[in-house]
């Protein structure tokens, strides 16, 4: 369509907006000052201070992009839904005297479990749960049977307000039209956990605490709030439906008008609930959907005609520059649709981010770019000009000329599929490897990290700045890897581990070594609180050209006569704790390849006399999609990545693969099938009904149970405290209820690079000498 026809019938301007913005600063800043604060090196003041000029910056940069509507309220010190939940006065009982802290601290003590001003006690911090399909970890609401929401305090939602309006009065731009970020009552409530039967019989105390707010955003000129209601995008039974229609009805009084964002996927069986809530505005997100056209049109047809809606079409989980000419003509006709024919006074049509820019590292200004990226990438703040252009695309502001010049994708060779599966039956070859092994009953093992040290980080720091030679580096890894294996020794434990001194993170060091991957300097996203990862990104085909981790394996096996477990990360985690293209296929071919590298690795350590390696794959369940039907998909091509990456063991090479944080519930027949000799799994904090999804029940719904080897958690490795006898025993037994002795294995949860040496060393002198109690018991 050339430009004069588009513009013709429309005089309008499209308004553009964002759903939300990294908090975290372009340097980290408020990751830095809270952690000043909290260790007591810096004053309350001075520490917000210093989160307040990442906060006027974020409103500074929609400013200069020029965006219409400025968005604010969705900044964080560590969590919005965190903060959201201590505006409303949700306080555990645990907490006690936590109300004598300002909203501030008292978000921090919930979430710490610490009150770092030392006045109040230890509580156990709030349960943190993946947000959806990302890597960011919200922090769950623990609502009591009796939750009045009372002792409302939203000072910190005004102050954003207020905040926000300053940094538009500087630039003269008191009228810009102000949108605040909350999360909307119905997630809210579906994300929290309670003590009633149902969630949702809190809905009737929540609400006035909602229009409360909503009201007093209005008195203070707040033109829009936008209720974040991303669990529209999920399959919902008809009591959470209903609730929508219940919450939004209740809310329709009050004076800021409102838009209900869903983002991540697409409306499915929610669109006309949606559609038809008592609101003002509609935001959907088109980046997910596999045709954005038809579900934008669908949407179009049944929306009321005075509402808005806010189209997303830039992705705020993809580092890549948007495809714009993708949306071209949707956003013309769109416009048409929705303003063409319009007796209403307002632009109905927005747009904007799919979700968040949270997901996305803030500035690729920072880098440095190798050439044949240049262009081709976008950060947060990069995105916030898409946004401005994608709105004047939709306007006819824009030639299709000017939009294919702004397109650069990224091109991979589709694999000429390969994914192999393992020779052999389970039974038989364990039998075989536990024999070769020697080991005894109950082996003991870790998860493959030991401390990291501040000595090992020093000089991995120096050596990146060019301040040691490779081989001073290599050497101090080498005294690491000796030190490990001697401790090792000494604690008796039957499998070793070399302790992966030489990995900043498990997913950063292989990424490192593979052809296909780009790694940023900066490029951090938050993943929850003050922590942030900095995830590779996905460039092109994935390949190995050499062994990445063979030198140090054996080396490590070198020191020592008890078997040294390899250890590599899995493709479903390599790629989920990557940026790389959303659509399905193309990450169907990614992990492949990266399953195909993996594959040789564990190749190349067997052929080095490596007799075990473990795939960990902690992010397995994480890609899962968000619909239903879309599930098998994925849980299919997730296990054969992973059959392929440890295909290329013989039977007598055991494989064992490692998983954590994250519910079980729902795929152990895809833990079963993915075939790993043994699964080490996190048990100590999700608590023992973890266990129940592996029993081997076969009275039961015909549920099978677990059928190969496992190590369950026997001790959490986030307290620094040494595990109790007694408390590892019973997970033990719980899991020898199920399982048969033979086929279990004891482990800590999860790796230890977080804890020091003194505190691993008494932790596992104890897990040894408490397994020991237990064999002696199972022998006899
Ligand atoms: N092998 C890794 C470690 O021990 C596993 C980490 C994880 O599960 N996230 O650190
Ligand atoms: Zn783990």
């Amino acid at each position: 369509m050339s430009q004069s026809n588009i513009t013709s019938s429309l005089s309008s301007h499209v308004p553009s907006h964002i759903l939300g913005y990294p908090r975290i600063g372009d340097k980290r800043q408020t990751k830095f000052a809270l952690e000043r604060y909290w260790k007591g090196k810096q004053d309350k003041e001075t520490t917000r201070q210093a989160i307040d000029q990442v906060f006027n910056a974020n409103i500074q940069h929609q400013i200069n992009a020029d965006l219409d509507i400025i968005t604010t309220g969705d900044f964080a010190h560590y969590d919005l839904v965190l903060t959201q939940a201590t505006a409303f006065g949700v306080c555990p009982e645990r907490f006690k005297g936590a109300k004598q802290l300002d909203t501030f601290d008292r978000q921090f003590y919930f979430a710490r479990g610490r009150d770092h001003t030392g006045k109040l006690e230890d509580a156990a911090a709030w349960q943190m749960t993946k947000w959806f399909d990302t890597n960011y970890h919200y922090l769950v609401p623990e609502l009591a049977a009796d939750e009045a929401f009372s002792d409302l305090d939203f000072s910190e939602i005004f102050k954003q307000v207020e905040d926000a309006k300053a940094v538009l009065a500087a630039n003269n731009l008191q009228d810009k039209t102000l949108k605040v970020v909350l999360v909307g009552p119905v997630s809210f409530l579906y994300l929290a956990t309670s003590k009633l039967e149902h969630k949702l019989q809190h809905l009737g105390k929540l609400l006035p605490v909602y229009a409360k707010l909503l009201n007093e955003l209005g008195e203070k000129g707040v033109d829009w709030v936008q209720l974040d209601e991303p669990i529209l995008a999920l399959d919902l039974d008809p009591t959470w439906q209903q609730a929508f229609e219940r919450a939004y009805n209740g809310l329709q009084q009050t004076p800021p008008q409102l838009i209900v964002a869903c983002y991540f996927d697409s409306l499915g069986n929610n669109c006309n609930i949606a559609c038809n809530l008592p609101i003002n505005g509609l935001h959907i997100d088109l980046t997910r959907s596999d045709n954005p056209k038809q579900y934008a049109l669908q949407v179009i047809d049944q929306l009321p005609i005075h509402k808005v809606l806010s189209l997303g079409v830039v992705d705020g989980r993809s580092v890549w520059t948007t495809d714009i000419a993708k949306y071209q003509q949707l956003l013309i006709e769109a416009n048409e649709r929705l303003n063409g024919t319009k007796s209403i006074e307002h632009e109905r049509l927005w747009v904007g981010t799919g979700a968040s820019l949270l997901h996305l590292p803030v500035d690729i200004s920072l880098e440095q770019l190798p050439s044949e990226l240049e262009g081709k990438l976008a950060f947060a703040k990069q995105k916030l000009f898409e946004v401005a252009l994608c709105a004047e695309v939709a306007s006819g502001e824009v030639s299709s000329e000017q939009v294919a010049a702004q397109t650069k994708a990224i091109n991979l060779t589709p694999l000429a599929g390969k994914a192999e599966v393992r020779q052999g039956q389970f039974d038989e070859r364990y039998a075989k490897q536990q024999q070769a092994l020697n080991l005894p009953l109950l082996p003991t093992t870790t998860i493959g990290s030991f401390p990291q040290t501040s000595e090992i980080r020093r000089a991995r720091h120096q050596w990146n700045k060019g301040e040691i030679s490779d081989s001073e580096y290599q050497q101090l890894i080498k005294q690491e890897i000796e030190r490990c294996v001697q401790n090792q020794q000494k604690l008796g434990l039957d499998v070793l581990v070399h302790g992966e001194a030489e990995r900043t993170d498990m997913v950063e060091y292989f990424a490192q070594y593979l052809e296909g991957f780009w790694l940023s300097s900066n490029g951090w996203v938050q993943s929850y609180g003050t922590r942030c990862v900095r995830p590779p990104i996905v460039v092109g085909d994935i390949s190995r050209p050499n062994a990445m981790t063979v030198e140090w394996t054996t080396y490590a096996q070198s020191l020592t006569d008890k078997p040294i477990k390899g250890m590599l990360t899995g493709p479903v985690t390599i790629l989920n704790w990557s940026f790389a293209p959303s659509d399905t296929a193309t990450r169907d071919i990614l992990r492949l390849q990266i399953a195909e590298a993996i594959n040789q690795e564990v190749n190349d350590l067997q052929q080095a006399g490596i007799k075990i390696i473990q795939i960990d794959e902690p992010a397995f369940r994480e890609g899962l999609p968000l619909k239903k039907v879309e599930q098998d998909h994925y849980w299919k091509q997730a296990v054969s990545a992973f059959k392929h990456a440890a295909s290329s063991a013989n039977e007598q090479t055991q494989i064992h693969t490692h998983m954590c944080y994250s519910s079980f519930h729902d795929c152990l027949p895809h833990i079963q099938n993915m075939d790993a000799d043994v699964i080490t799994i996190e048990t100590a904090r999700s608590g023992l009904q973890l266990l129940d999804a592996f029993k081997t029940d076969k009275e039961q719904d015909g549920h099978q149970g677990y059928r190969n080897a496992i190590g369950p958690g026997v001790y959490d490795i986030h307290s620094p405290r040494a595990p109790d006898s007694e408390a590892m025993q019973v997970v033990i037994e719980a899991a020898s209820k199920y399982i048969p002795v033979e086929r279990l294995w004891i482990n800590p949860d999860c790796g230890l690079k977080t804890r020091n040496w003194q505190e691993v060393t008494e932790q596992l002198t104890n897990m040894v000498e408490m397994t020991k109690v237990v064999r002696q018991k199972h022998l006899v």
